[in-house]
């Protein structure tokens, strides 16, 4: 009887002693499951937290690349676009790198954010502005048709207009007398971004000169490159010339304007500076600042349309 009690006994103590090792594998367990779990939980958070910079960044990349297509060709100033265009260059790079820290996503996704707004609103200028040049050349009224052509309703060319004999601009009159077609160099100044085919420096009077330097300065601004020119002083054996080849068209030589080196022509090509264009209605409209108008006979609806003839009244 005693050795079952003694047995009886052992195995009470080793099952509870069984019990004991099972609560503390239990207990154990738990706690590398909570341990595990709290690991889990703060590895999603940091995921979720890189996977929406990461959004975020995907977003805004999107958006750069449409605004940088349909932006082209489309503003005044392209600088806005090549910003734009290297800060989505270092958006592709951030996405495609896995490494890039949450810091660096939200970094260039914010200068991405910024390139974007300020491409779209520059692009929302230049149509507006495009817009009112639209807007002001159907104000204008069409010229009368001359010789049974109908040249407005045909889309605008770029071959020239001009059907004439070559003339070019004219050097100065050495021992000119200052009268029109006369003018000594001391009297006259050369622009200084281009010369005629011949190679001679277009001038004008020294004042005329330098109003159109600055003309010409908003002018590249505005289209990124120089405004071009035809015809600028004009001598008198010039004039005498043109009004034997062109008739009427021509001045009476010593009245024409090219003479007193106060007037310009830009290139005859309709395309570019013709009726309506983005660079006539931009000359209309800026060139008074500079002293530079459209004199009324020369206007669409003048007695002597002319698109490329502009004058200097200082
Ligand atoms: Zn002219």
């Amino acid at each position: 009887m005693r050795a079952e009690a003694v047995q009886d006994q052992e195995q009470a103590v080793e099952a509870a002693q069984e019990r004991v090792d099972g609560t503390v594998a239990a207990a154990s367990a738990d706690a590398e499951h909570r341990e595990a779990a709290d690991t889990a939980v703060v590895g999603a958070a940091a995921d979720s937290t890189r996977g929406s910079a990461r959004d975020a960044l995907v977003t805004a990349a999107e958006q750069a690349r449409a605004t940088l297509a349909a932006s082209e060709g489309a503003v005044a100033d392209d600088t806005v676009r090549q910003t734009l265009a290297a800060a989505l260059a270092e958006a592709d790079a951030a996405l495609a790198a896995d490494t890039a820290s949450v810091a660096t996503l939200r970094r260039v996704t914010s200068t991405t954010a910024a390139a974007q707004t300020a491409t779209a609103d520059a692009q929302a200028q230049w149509t507006q502005a495009q817009e009112q040049a639209a807007a002001a050349a159907a104000r204008t009224p069409r010229p009368a048709s001359t010789g049974g052509t109908t040249a407005a309703a045909a889309p605008p060319s770029c071959e020239t207009t001009y059907t004439g004999p070559p003339f070019y601009t004219s050097p100065a009159t050495e021992g000119g007398d200052g009268s029109n077609g006369k003018l000594p160099p001391s009297a006259l100044a050369a622009i200084s971004w281009d010369v005629d085919p011949r190679g001679t420096p277009y001038y004008l009077r020294t004042d005329a000169a330098a109003a159109l330097e600055r003309l010409n300065t908003a002018f590249r601004a505005r289209f990124g490159h120089d405004l071009g020119l035809d015809l600028t002083y004009r001598d008198f054996a010039t004039q005498v010339a043109m009004r034997e080849a062109l008739g009427t068209v021509a001045a009476t030589p010593g009245t024409s304007s090219h003479g007193t080196g106060l007037a310009l022509d830009v290139p005859e090509l309709p395309c570019e500076y013709g009726w309506g264009t983005p660079q006539r209605d931009w000359l209309v409209a800026n060139g008074p600042s500079y002293g530079w108008v459209v004199p009324s006979w020369a206007r669409q609806n003048g007695s002597n349309p002319e698109y490329w003839h502009f004058e200097y009244r200082g």
